[in-house]
């Protein structure tokens, strides 16, 4: 069985100081249950060093992420981050191409591509997120769209580097708008993404990568999509900004 995730997405939210109260509100609700999910926390880059005051001294086994990397290592790149600064700080995980980095910041399927590459040869955990905006939906293209981000997301890895990448499905018209896809449309989307990772990598490496559904996703409508059989878990923006709703569901999962 694969390991779930829960990865809570803060976007530009928190402040460093509001980061240590809800950093220490999700680990306060730690116990050893959580050791079988993987739990991430995705501050802004200015909160990480606030979130590890209080991780470094806590039981949990909560881990933390990055929301966005730049591929090089160092350079003229204002206003960029890179791996070995992440890696310094002591994230483990990062996300790549969030819709909102797609759409609003202009990040092509090419630069997720260098920057999922890049994440992998470090040996940082990569969520790559994927997804269609309604308008490619109702034009009955959905899974054709968000499978040809997974291989362009994917170009160019071996097979072991692709096997260590998390998708994350987001659907654009369910992220912050309060309505979800179904449980069905997800799990059907998420077997979507499986079959196109076994055409790449095989099998056996595609019924071990971890697919996450995001969007709009919260206590009480994690259940249904936890129990999709190609769901691994999920990618939480909203609801990971309140330690009990993040808390939850982590236990849900
Ligand atoms: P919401 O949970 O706020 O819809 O955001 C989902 C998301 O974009 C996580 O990356």
């Amino acid at each position: 069985a694969r390991k779930p995730i829960i990865a809570g997405n803060w976007k530009m939210n928190m402040t460093p100081a509001e980061s240590v109260v809800l950093s220490q509100g999700v680990s306060n609700h730690y116990d050893r249950k959580w050791d079988k999910v993987d739990v991430v926390l995705c501050p802004p880059s200015i909160d990480l060093r606030s979130v590890f005051t209080v991780l470094d001294f806590d039981k949990s086994n909560i881990e933390v992420g990055a929301q966005n990397v730049h591929w090089e290592a160092s350079g003229a790149y204002t206003g960029e981050i890179s791996i070995p600064m992440l890696k310094d700080v002591g994230c483990t995980w990062c996300i790549v191409g969030h819709s909102e980095r797609r759409e609003m910041f202009g990040e092509t399927d090419a630069m997720v591509n260098k920057k999922v590459r890049a994440l992998v040869e470090s040996g940082m955990k990569a969520i790559v997120c994927v997804g269609e905006s309604l308008a490619v939906r109702d034009a009955g293209d959905a899974e054709g769209f968000v499978c040809d981000q997974v291989r362009a997301a994917l170009a160019g890895l071996s097979d072991d580097e692709a096997a260590q990448c998390t998708i994350a499905y987001e659907p654009i018209w369910a992220i912050g708008t309060g309505r979800t896809a179904t449980p069905e449309q997800a799990e059907a989307m998420a077997a979507a993404i499986r079959a196109t990772v076994q055409e790449l990598i095989g099998e056996q490496a595609a019924q071990g990568m971890r697919i996450l559904y995001g969007g709009s996703m919260k206590p009480a409508n994690a259940e249904a999509f936890l129990a999709c059989e190609n769901v691994d878990g999920g990618l939480i923006g909203g609801a990971a900004l309140k330690a009990d709703d993040f808390a939850a569901l982590v236990a849900a999962a």
